[in-house]
């Protein structure tokens, strides 16, 4: 048995077999296979290596083709390579002697051949390290594209192992096949993260190298309320989750009550919840846990799921979906916030060193005007359907909002001229999500109806963690006094300027911040909308003093410790039966 401790991002426990998904062509870990299967991985590899030379060759022959014999030469080097035996025939060796998958042996012997052609003298074999990589992924994607193929043709439920996943790959799972998922990377509020806690299956992310532990069909436990991954547990264990499981189960039935129940607290002040959506048909799980409404829309994912460009017919159809679910209640659209971790790579003209601080978000919107503008005339074309507000996302400067209205009101005469129908009076709002923009509040409150404050953002750049790092994540959090008194100023600009305002970021999702967030003032939470009737259940058994107490009492720690420790007994006490499952800290 194998324990490892990762990062708790989506509540609930599973136990299943492990299907590990190799995906990240430069990260292949170390595994190996039973000894019946090794002919298998031989088999692959041998597959592998033919289907890459049949494709070099087509690649070969259309270059001659197209640009003539010299150019063409540069695949002779490649077939050479494949065709070579002392690079060949080694890589079965290996399989052979450790039992290794044949995607591992193939990376390491093409790590190997990399390292020797990059230490020559000769800048002609250097240069060649670039071919090696390139026949390297090749190679392996042969053989790792095909586990993305057994995905696709599983019968049987699953739980996922991968070193990473992107925000799309993770949203194009099916919780039907896969019932649970584990990272060897990855942050808590990484969006593949968010999507994947969309999904209501248990996750654990940051968990090392769990893909070197666990072998293709281990039992393995993941514990999303711990962080824990077992692999191959013992009786012992296994009996302990299965109790735990059936306690899990008999605690959702109770909070299913709760969905027709308001979110009041018990001195009769209303909360609204309402949920965050990448897709449009995550608004039934809103309605099911008994959500206000929309107030986060991830309109980025329309992009990151589909091949090619939205049109603003496709942007339109799925806000018209939306506004029918949503039957009245209202819908907060925030506009592409592209970049950063949610690139398609293969968009990023250029790849950036830095893309959390680079041309995302908004700013990626104000340099692609074709784009954005598709974006707004659909937004626009929807809010003649129904009660929509509009959001810019990571807005850091007074004149980027300023820019972003701009084309806002252009885009507006645009569709009046052309006799398109949409509300006037649609409601213009920012995240918050920047310190920056943070301590300028009262200006930006001057200029827009609402704002939003996006935690997950403002903890990572106040902080100077990066979000999706797990080898940094014990520092991430919310519970940092700094990030707190950032939390504080602006919800007390919201109230001076008369701005409506509230919070998107996962902690609104997380039961120890309940407390604290209403007694900082804030009456509207959006959040993951599993999370809706946990955080009813605390809102129902407290009143705003004893919330506004707590928010005096953390504003005199200086430590995250301190502050997180106070949150949790304060929620205890008003629920007792909440001793585990802390998903924050
Ligand atoms: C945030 O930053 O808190 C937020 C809600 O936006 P996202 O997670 O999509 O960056
Ligand atoms: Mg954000």
């Amino acid at each position: 048995m194998e324990v490892i401790k990762g990062i708790p991002v989506s509540h609930g426990v599973v136990i299943g077999r492990a299907f590990v998904l190799d995906d990240a062509v430069l990260h292949v870990p170390f595994r190996t296979v039973p000894q019946e299967g090794v002919p298998h991985q031989q088999q692959r590899l041998d597959e592998a290596v033919a289907q890459a030379i049949q494709e070099l060759q087509k690649d070969r022959d259309r270059a001659a083709e197209q640009l003539g014999p010299e150019p063409a030469k540069i695949f002779e080097f490649h077939l050479g390579l494949l065709h070579d035996a002392s690079l060949i025939d080694p890589i079965r060796q290996h399989i052979q002697r450790d039992r290794v998958t044949a995607e591992y042996a193939v990376s390491e012997a093409f790590r190997a051949l990399t390292r020797r052609f990059r230490e020559m003298d000769s800048e002609v074999f250097r240069q060649k390290t670039s071919d090696v990589l390139d026949l390297d992924r090749r190679v392996l994607s042969k053989l790792i594209g095909e586990s993305e193929d057994r995905l696709a043709r599983l019968t049987e439920p699953v739980v996922l192992v991968a070193h990473e996943l992107t925000p799309a790959r993770a949203a194009s799972l099916d919780p039907k096949k896969v019932i649970g998922f584990t990272t060897d990377a990855g942050g808590r509020t990484d969006h593949a993260s968010i999507v994947a806690a969309a999904l209501g299956i248990p996750v654990v992310v940051g968990s090392q190298r769990v893909t070197q532990y666990v072998e293709e069909g281990d039992q393995i436990i993941v514990d999303g309320e711990t962080g824990r991954v077992i692999i191959r547990p013992d009786r012992e264990t296994l009996e302990h989750y299965e109790q735990d499981i059936e306690r899990i189960g008999t605690d959702q039935l109770a909070l299913r009550e709760l969905a027709s129940l308001e979110p009041v607290t018990l001195d009769g002040t209303r909360i609204m919840l309402m949920g965050n959506i990448e897709f449009p048909h995550e608004i039934e799980s809103v309605l099911a846990n008994g959500g206000d409404g929309v107030g986060l829309y991830r309109t980025e994912f329309l992009y990151l799921t589909s091949q090619t460009e939205p049109t603003e017919e496709d942007h339109f159809q799925a806000h018209k979906r939306s506004i029918e679910l949503l039957d009245g209640k209202p819908l907060t659209i925030r506009t592409l916030d592209l970049g950063a971790d949610k690139y398609t790579q293969s968009r990023a003209e250029e790849p950036e060193r830095n893309p959390f601080l680079g041309l995302r978000s908004i700013r990626y919107c104000l340099q692609n005007l074709p784009l954005f503008k598709t974006q707004l005339r659909a937004i626009l074309r929807a809010s003649a359907l129904g009660p929509i507000k509009i959001m810019f996302p990571l807005i850091s400067t007074a004149m980027e909002l300023r820019q972003a209205k701009m084309i806002l009101s252009d885009t507006m005469e645009e569709c009046q001229e052309q006799g398109i129908e949409f509300d006037q009076c649609m409601p213009v709002g920012i995240m918050i999500e920047v310190p920056s923009a943070a301590l300028m509040a009262s200006t930006l409150a001057r200029e827009v109806s609402f704002f939003s404050i996006g935690t997950n953002d403002l903890i990572q750049y106040t902080l100077a963690v990066d979000r999706t790092n797990a080898r940094v994540a014990n520092l991430y959090s919310g519970a940092h006094p700094p990030v707190l008194q950032l939390i504080k100023a602006v919800v007390r600009v919201a109230r001076r300027f008369k701005v409506d305002i509230s919070l998107c970021g996962e902690i609104a999702g997380e039961v120890e911040y309940t407390m604290l967030l209403i007694g900082m003032g804030l009456r509207t939470l959006s959040l993951v909308p599993s999370q809706i009737p946990h955080v009813k259940r605390v809102i129902r058994s407290v009143d705003i003093e004893s919330c506004e107490r707590l928010a005096r009492k953390v504003g005199s720690f200086d430590s995250e410790r301190q502050v997180l420790n106070c949150l949790r007994d304060a929620v205890q006490r008003v629920i007792p039966e909440m001793d585990s499952g802390w998903s924050a800290g």
